[in-house]
């Protein structure tokens, strides 16, 4: 609990970021703290124990700042997820709406072994289409996506609901 509060300290609404009408969620200033970074970092491997979890697949760019030290911590290995383009090889790509339009994340081939268990961690969940494109890139790699957690959720945003709708068995674990 004291954690919690802690990092609700040090997250920072920002108006009007990156467009009007839009409150942003900044966890820069969390991340600037030894001790709020620390104690998230712990408590996201308390989930990676909790669900025996064998890989962290980070979501660019802020769950790669937060699911790297995740895995160094619990002694797994890191895999990004990142936008179109980026990764060098043969990828699977998923693409997900936006409020306007499209966007596309990637995994490589690779990157995942088949029925690997695997953790998606990303800093926020809004709408919830990040991450179930995440979620169906393990899927496409023939690994197991066993939990999806976040820092914060915009409850009003109904990114929960969402993922309950589209995978029913997967937990929701928000810090
Ligand atoms: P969704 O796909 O759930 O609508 O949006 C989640 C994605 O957008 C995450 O990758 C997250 O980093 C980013 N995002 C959306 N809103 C915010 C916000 O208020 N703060 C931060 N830090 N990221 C956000």
């Amino acid at each position: 609990a004291d954690a919690a509060a802690l990092w609700r300290a040090r997250i920072r609404d920002v108006p009007d970021h990156p467009r009007p009408g839009v409150v942003f969620k900044d966890i820069t200033p969390l991340l600037a703290d030894a001790e709020a970074f620390g104690t998230a970092v712990e408590a996201f491997a308390d989930i990676v124990a909790r669900h025996d979890v064998q890989a962290v697949l980070g979501l660019e760019a802020r769950g790669f700042i937060l699911g790297a030290p995740v895995a160094l911590r619990t002694g797994i290995g890191f895999v990004p997820a990142r936008k179109a383009g980026k990764l060098p090889g043969p990828v699977h790509r998923e693409a997900y709406q936006l409020e306007y339009g499209t966007a596309e994340v990637e995994v490589q081939h690779d990157a995942l072994a088949p029925g690997q268990r695997v953790l998606v961690l990303d800093d926020v969940l809004a709408t919830g289409g990040t991450a179930g494109a995440a979620i169906r890139l393990v899927r496409r790699c023939g690994a197991e996506p066993v939990a999806f957690a976040v820092l914060l959720e915009l409850g009003f945003l109904g990114g929960r609901e969402r993922l309950a709708a589209d995978f029913p068995d997967l937990p929701v674990e928000a810090l």
